[in-house]
């Protein structure tokens, strides 16, 4: 048994301005409160766009909802010349509670690469931003290494430049499951889980493994939710799609009713 709390996160992508997310959130509180949700035993994060964020802040302040918020990328460096770039610094400023580091569509689109990450990975802790470390492997990489493989490598190299005591989160999204409809199933959810797990034992102590979340991404809906929450390595999920649409998000967060 263990005491992590799970933890719903909704990737916003390139979705929802800041008005449209000032509507989301508050529509998301509502139907936490109708559901008389307890955030002591399911945590909720919303990942909106950066240009998003102060609204976000500024509302879940105002009103205290119990609703923590992050980015969705965040510089690996501090300050300087490198236009486009937001710091962790500033994330921090906003009160950000997590910050989305790796995602595949960085990885591929922005050609990231798993040192960069790294230093995304550290830049994020140094300032208390908890970086959800993104991680999965492709269908062609499942079919050449197996499940397991590229995933424990990726997190093997974002981790190496944080220490012992870092607060963390992982989360394991096989790039073909992402988007597809196609979601793993629990099993292979678990056992890559697993294997992120003993990762960081390997890394950064027991502890820190003890108390980590791993969250699966890739095709969560509310009908298949239940059954990756179920795993003893799976704590939580990382929803894309599924999170733009109110009534299905919710219904993810209230997975046990
Ligand atoms: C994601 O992009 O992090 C994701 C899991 O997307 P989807 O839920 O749409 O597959």
């Amino acid at each position: 048994v263990n005491t992590r709390t799970p933890l719903i996160a909704g990737n916003w992508k390139l979705n929802l301005d800041h008005l449209q997310a000032i509507a989301f959130v508050q529509k998301l509180a509502w139907s936490l409160s109708d559901a008389k949700h307890d955030p002591s035993t399911v945590e909720v994060a919303v990942f909106p766009p950066f240009t998003d964020i102060r609204s976000v802040q500024t509302l879940v302040a105002a009103d205290k909802l119990p609703i923590a918020y992050g980015a969705q990328d965040v510089s690996e460096h501090e300050s300087g010349a490198y236009t486009g770039e937001i710091s962790a610094t500033f994330l921090r400023a906003l009160e950000c509670g997590y910050v989305i580091v790796g995602h595949s569509e960085r990885r591929t689109l922005h050609n990231e690469t798993d040192e960069q990450i790294a230093g995304k990975v550290a830049a994020a802790v140094a300032q208390n931003v908890v970086p959800v470390i993104c991680v999965g492997e492709t269908s062609d990489d499942l079919e050449k290494h197996g499940p397991s493989a590229v995933p424990v490598a990726q997190l093997k190299v974002a981790l190496s430049k944080i220490s012992s005591t870092a607060d963390i989160v992982v989360a394991y999204e096989p790039v073909w499951a992402i988007g597809s409809g196609q979601a793993a199933t629990p099993e292979q959810a678990e056992n890559v889980a697993a294997a992120l797990r003993e990762v960081i034992r390997e890394t950064l102590g027991d502890d820190v493994a003890q108390k980590t979340r791993i969250l699966y991404g890739g095709s969560v809906k509310a009908n298949n939710i239940a059954g990756f929450m179920r795993e003893p390595n799976v704590d939580g999920a990382l929803v894309g799609g599924a999170s733009l649409d109110l009534n299905e998000f919710s219904s993810i967060v209230r997975y046990q009713k």
